[in-house]
């Protein structure tokens, strides 16, 4: 979110009527006395409120925000409602949670809704994907906008007629990912695993089961399965190091022609480690080894004039 942090410290000066530079080096200050253990997202909030700004009762753009902000208000339209989900609580009582990508014009966000009133908004059919809402009073977690108890959120008149709705891969360093979100980072490929295989159905896409000779779906019973191909990668820029995995099509983005080729993969391996790309994911939690991993959606080749750039600066 390094370009939300930027236009966060803008917005303080504004509001301040101070120097950009200014808040920058308050914010500086601010880091070292608390001996660096807060983020400078956080130093930034602080800054802003010992500036007497508070955005409380101000609606944000989605690309505002900031990990650690309470109390958001923002506008923006459904784009993407998953079904409500039920679960049970650590005390046993059943309890619901939903999901939705909101958008406005600045970028998009995931909601997450854990109030059954809020919910039953949505089960009611009010809330529903095109319409336009208000949120306040929500929290910025690990990258996603939390609506709790003290939460509201309601149908807003606001007519949003163009909405950021392609998905965003956020630029950050493999130490600041957080679970759940896209994110987007340029490391070295310093590890490279065998591929591995498996069977689909042709129909659904799904895993196929070997029964025999023959290949079974769950749906589809008895089908002619395709075969693909999973390969992970370890990378790593510096911050921190993150397993990763990509399928397919992202395998042929990265540059790996034909798996099945012993000789010719290990020649392409080679070319690739220690290589720098920009890999742009969704961050999950590898439930086995019970550490974040980045499911790859495309590979890119740094930019090289970008890079030059930055050399020169
Ligand atoms: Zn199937």
């Amino acid at each position: 979110m390094t370009g939300n942090y930027e236009r966060f410290i803008e917005k303080i000066a504004k509001s301040a009527g101070i120097e950009k530079l200014d808040v920058e080096k308050r914010v500086e200050e601010k880091k070292s006395k608390l001996s660096g253990f807060i983020s400078k997202e956080g130093a930034a909030q602080i800054v802003a409120s010992e500036l007497g700004i508070s955005f409380e009762n101000e609606k944000l753009k989605i690309n505002e925000l900031l990990p650690g902000m309470r109390r958001i208000n923002i506008v923006g339209k459904v784009i993407n409602l998953f079904p409500v989900r039920t679960f049970t609580t650590k005390k046993g009582e059943e309890s619901k949670v939903v999901n939705f990508w909101v958008a406005d014009d600045s970028s998009n966000i995931k909601a997450v809704l854990w109030d059954t009133n809020h919910i039953a908004l949505i089960e009611k059919g009010e809330i529903k994907e095109g319409v336009s809402v208000e949120i306040s009073n929500a929290t910025l977690r690990d990258g996603e906008l939390h609506l709790g108890n003290f939460s509201e959120i309601k149908v807003s008149q606001d007519v949003l007629e163009e909405v950021i709705t392609e998905k965003i891969f956020r630029e950050k360093s493999i130490a600041e990912f957080n679970k759940g979100e896209n994110a987007s980072v340029r490391a070295f490929i310093v590890q490279i695993f065998e591929p591995r295989f498996f069977y689909v159905c042709p129909e659904c896409s799904k895993k196929v089961i070997k029964e025999g000779e023959a290949f079974v779906c769950g749906t589809h019973e008895k089908v002619v399965p395709e075969k693909r191909a999973v390969i992970n990668l370890v990378l790593d820029d510096g911050t921190n190091s993150i397993r990763t995995v990509l399928f397919h099509e992202v395998i042929k983005e990265l540059g790996l022609g034909d798996l099945e080729d012993a000789e010719k993969l290990l020649l392409e391996k080679q070319k690739l480690l220690g290589k720098e790309m920009i890999f742009s994911g969704n961050v999950r939690n590898n439930a086995f080894f019970n550490t974040p991993e980045l499911i790859v959606e495309s590979v890119k080749e740094t930019d090289l004039d970008k890079v030059i750039s930055e050399l020169e600066k």
